[in-house]
C-alpha cells in the first residue's frame, strides 16, 4: 500500500535501518508475549440448602489482534488466574493456525461441577455472564465463549439467553455472543462432535502422509492402528467414535476414576451407553480393568490422545510413553519439557493447537450463521435439487435428440452417490466439508514449514511458525503500536 509519499511499504521497509528493523520486529513480537486483558470476578451464590458461598472466575483476553477474541469456559477445581492467561494465548495461535480470523481468549470458573445441582450451576452461569458483560468481557463483537471441559450446550444457552436479555436486549445479533449452543437457540449442526471430528482429520492428514509414517517405522493408514485414550469426556467420545468409524482400534481408556483395557478392543457406542448409565467407565463389562489405573497411559499403542487435561506429559514420564504417535486433543497436554524428550524418542507429537481446532473453526462458522440470520443450505436446498433435476433431463434429452426414442424413452438416472447429494447439502454437510478443509489446508501448510525449516517432527514449531506470522502481519499491517 502506498502512503502519503507516496512510498510502498516494501520500499519503506528496504530503507529502513537494520536496527530500527530489529526494534519493530521484535516490538511486533513482544506484543504477542503477554495476556493483554484479564479479568477476575467473584461474587456470592445461595446453595440448595440455603448457605452462602462465593464462586471465582476469570476471563483472559489474550489478543484482540481480530475481533471478537475466542475461547471455552471451563468449570474445573484447577482454575486459576495463571491457567487461563496460558490458555487463552493457546487460543490466539490455534485460531491463526487455522486461519480462524480471532484473538484468544480462555474462561474458567472454579468449581467442581459435580457438586452443584442443576438449578446452583445455573445461577452461577447467568451471573458469571452478567459480570463479564458488564465489563466488556462479552459480546458478539468483542469475545464470544464457547463450551470446554465441565461445560456444554446447557451452559452456553444459559449464557445466550442471560447476555440477550440484559446488555444485548438491542443487540439483533445477541446470540452470536457464544458458540456452541444448542440447535433451538442459534446452534449449528456437527458443533458437539467438531473437536472430535477435528482431531480425527488432524490425525489422518499425517496418518495418510508416508513420509512422516516413514519417520516414525511404521506404514500409512489406519488399518491395524491401536489407540489409547485419556478422557471420555465430549472430545475423548467423538474421537474415538471416528476413529473407531475409520479403522483403529481402541485398547484402552483412562478416566479419572479408573482404567479399562481391551486388546481386541472397546466399542465407542457400548461404552458411550454404559458411561450414561453408570456415570463412569469402571466397571465395563466388556474390557478388563486396569490395575495401574493411569499407568495405562504408557501401554504400547500406535496413538496415544489425551483429551482430558493440561501437564499428563511431563519431563518425569515422557520417556515411559511407548505411543509412536500423540494427538494432543486436550489443550497443553504436553510440557515444553517433555516435548524435547518426545521429539529425540521420534515420538510424532501433533500438537494441540492444530489437532483439537476443530471446536473453534465450526465455532467460527456457527458465529457467522448468526450473523447472517439463515442457517446453512436453507437459500439453495431447493434450487439446487431443482438444477440437478434439470441437468438430469437436459441430458436425456440430448441423449434422445441424438438417438431417437427406438423403444421408449432412454432413462437417465442419478447414480446412488448423486442421489444422496442432488438435494444439495445441508448444513450438516457444509459444516463437515469447511472443518475437512480447513484440517486439510492447515496440515498442509504445517508439513510445508516443517519442510521449509527442515524440522523434521517437530510439528509444534512448525505451526508456531505459520501462526505468528500471520498474527505479525496482522498488527504490522494495522501499525498498532509504530503509528
Ligand atoms: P469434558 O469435561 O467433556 O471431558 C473431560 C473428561 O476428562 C471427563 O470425562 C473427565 O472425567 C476426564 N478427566 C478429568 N481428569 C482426568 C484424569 N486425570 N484422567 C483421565 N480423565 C480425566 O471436557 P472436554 O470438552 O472433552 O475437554 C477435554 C479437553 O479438550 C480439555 O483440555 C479442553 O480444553 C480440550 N478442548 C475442548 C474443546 C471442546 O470443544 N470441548 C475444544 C478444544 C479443546
Amino acid at each position: 500500500m502506498a502512503n502519503r509519499r507516496g512510498k510502498t511499504c516494501r520500499q519503506n521497509a528496504r530503507q529502513e535501518k537494520p536496527k530500527d528493523k530489529f526494534e519493530k520486529v521484535s516490538g511486533l513480537l513482544n506484543i504477542m508475549r503477554p495476556c493483554h486483558h484479564i479479568i477476575e470476578i467473584n461474587f456470592p451464590i445461595k446453595r440448595d440448602d440455603g448457605k452462602y458461598e462465593m464462586i471465582q472466575g476469570f476471563r483472559a483476553q489474550h489478543s484482540q489482534h481480530r475481533t471478537p477474541c475466542k475461547g471455552g469456559i471451563r468449570y474445573s477445581m484447577d482454575v486459576c488466574a495463571d491457567e487461563v492467561k496460558a490458555l487463552s494465548a493457546l487460543m490466539t495461535f490455534k485460531c491463526a493456525v487455522v486461519d480462524v480470523p480471532f484473538g484468544g481468549a480462555k474462561a474458567g470458573i472454579r468449581i467442581n461441577p459435580k457438586n452443584y445441582s442443576e438449578e446452583e450451576l445455573e445461577r452461577i452461569t447467568r451471573r458469571f455472564t452478567l459480570e463479564l458483560a458488564k465489563k466488556g468481557f462479552i459480546g458478539p463483537g468483542i469475545d464470544v465463549p464457547a463450551p470446554d471441559m465441565g461445560t456444554g450446550e446447557r451452559e452456553m444457552s444459559w449464557i445466550a439467553d442471560t447476555y440477550a436479555n440484559t446488555v444485548g436486549h438491542l443487540d439483533i445479533n445477541a446470540h452470536a455472543c457464544v458458540t456452541g449452543k444448542p440447535i433451538n437457540q442459534g446452534g449449528i449442526h456437527g458443533r458437539i462432535s467438531a473437536t472430535g471430528r477435528g482431531v480425527f482429520h488432524g490425525l489422518e492428514n499425517f496418518i495418510m502422509e508416508a513420509s512422516y509414517m516413514g519417520m516414525i517405522g511404521t506404514t500409512p493408514g489406519w488399518g491395524e492402528k491401536t489407540f489409547i485414550l485419556q478422557g471420555f469426556g465430549n472430545v475423548g467420545l467423538h474421537t474415538m467414535r471416528y476413529l473407531h468409524r475409520a479403522g483403529a482400534t481402541c485398547i484402552g481408556v483412562v478416566e479419572h476414576d479408573g482404567a479399562i483395557y481391551n486388546p481386541h478392543g472397546i466399542d465407542p457406542k457400548e461404552l458411550e451407553n454404559y458411561h450414561i448409565e453408570n456415570k463412569s467407565i469402571v466397571g465395563f463389562p466388556a474390557a478388563q480393568a486396569w490395575e495401574g489405573g493411569q499407568d495405562l497411559i504408557y501401554e504400547k499403542c500406535d496413538i496415544f490422545i489425551p483429551a482430558a487435561i493440561e501437564q499428563v506429559i511431563t519431563k518425569d514420564n515422557a520417556s515411559k510413553f511407548q505411543c509412536k504417535i500423540i494427538a494432543e486433543a486436550a489443550n497443553g497436554p504436553t510440557t515444553p519439557a517433555a516435548d524435547k524428550i518426545l521429539l529425540e524418542k521420534s515420538i510424532l507429537v501433533i500438537p494441540d493447537m492444530y489437532v483439537n481446532a476443530g471446536g473453534v473453526t465450526v465455532s467460527y462458522f456457527e458465529w457467522l450463521k448468526n450473523l447472517n440470520h439463515v442457517s446453512y443450505g436453507r437459500l439453495t436446498f431447493k434450487y439446487e435439487r431443482e438444477s440437478n433435476y434439470h441437468l438430469l433431463e437436459s441430458v436425456q434429452e440430448s441423449l434422445e435428440r441424438r438417438f431417437g426414442r427406438v423403444g421408449g424413452r432412454i432413462p437417465v438416472t442419478p447414480s446412488e452417490a448423486f442421489s444422496k447429494r442432488i438435494a444439495g447439502a445441508s448444513e450438516k454437510d457444509i459444516v463437515h466439508s469447511g472443518l475437512d478443509y480447513t484440517m486439510e489446508r492447515s496440515a498442509r501448510a504445517i508439513m510445508a514449514t516443517a519442510m521449509k525449516y527442515n524440522l523434521g517432527l517437530d510439528l509444534r514449531t512448525a505451526a508456531y511458525v505459520n501462526s505468528i506470522e500471520k498474527i505479525y502481519n496482522t498488527y504490522r499491517q494495522a501499525g498498532l503500536t509504530f503509528s
